[in-house]
């Protein structure tokens, strides 16, 4: 029978086999790798996988699809875990994860920020996604792109935009591009916030109101003599940031006695 595509879930599925064929080539699966494969849907891009693996773990939330993937291989070949992405730990499935998916788009902003806590686990992330967030993810300091989700990823990842795909790759077509990004985490000695937290807040706050200057947007966080005193404008808005400035100012704001 037929699946019709839901919209809620975010389905739209890859028929083109040459897309197929490139995004399985950068994901380059190995013998011995553990792959997790975000939202298995119609197989896609499972069925090549598991062709190049003996194991392959899925994580999807249709039960019509998860009936379909449970008749067409056997549990000890695809390992399916039913539920929702957004709230699978990750982190059961040991370390060195490669975590892989044409994710549903509705929900890839949350999804990446719940990924993002499982890095220590994660040994690189090959995905599929709407074009504009990929730009989002891997825009540079003063342009459009630059935001909260370009800095809070770039902090934990190394990004790369791999190549694009056109809405006539799937079924049905999506009414934007896509991309294929490839994450990789950062090794720890990088992380260098004191208080990861603290940098959401500070992150969040600065883009909260983009039109507003840091001396504005950071009050309550940081006083402006703080922010000048690690050598940064209090006139300047949050989007002309590098990452390591908004780690300086974490680390500054860490720093201060607590109110
Ligand atoms: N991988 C397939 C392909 O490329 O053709 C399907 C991709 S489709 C864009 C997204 C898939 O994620 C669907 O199978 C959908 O049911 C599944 N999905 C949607 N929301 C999910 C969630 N919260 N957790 C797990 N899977 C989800």
């Amino acid at each position: 029978m037929e699946h019709r595509a839901r919209k809620r879930f975010g389905q739209n599925f890859l028929t083109d086999p040459n897309i197929i064929r490139k995004i399985v080539d950068a994901i380059a699966p190995r013998d011995g790798d553990t792959v997790v494969e975000i939202g298995p849907g119609l197989g896609a891009l499972t069925e090549p996988l598991l062709a190049r693996l003996p194991r392959l773990h899925v994580v999807e939330i249709d039960r019509d699809l998860i009936a379909r993937l449970k008749t067409a291989h056997p549990p000890e070949q695809l390992v399916i875990h039913e539920g929702d992405a957004l709230a699978f730990d990750f982190s059961t499935l040991g370390a060195g994860l490669k975590v892989v998916g044409n994710l549903p788009y509705n929900i890839s902003t949350p999804l990446l920020f719940h990924l993002a806590a499982f890095a220590e686990q994660v040994r690189e992330m090959t995905f599929m996604l709407q074009k504009e967030v990929v730009m989002r993810m891997v825009a540079e300091p003063g342009s459009h792109d630059y935001g909260r989700l370009s800095v809070m990823l770039q902090y934990r990842f190394s990004m790369l935009r791999l190549f694009d795909v056109p809405p006539g790759a799937f079924r049905p077509a999506p009414k934007v591009t896509s991309a294929i990004v490839r994450m990789v985490p950062k090794p720890t000695e990088a992380l260098t916030a004191r208080d990861p937290d603290l940098l959401g807040a500070i992150v969040t706050a600065a883009f909260g109101q983009r039109r507003k200057t840091l001396r504005n947007t950071l009050k309550g966080l940081l006083p402006e003599a703080e922010i000048e005193a690690v050598g940064i404008d209090p006139g300047l808005r949050g989007e002309k940031l590098t990452l390591d400035q908004f780690v300086a100012l974490a680390n500054r704001a860490a720093s201060l006695p607590r109110a």
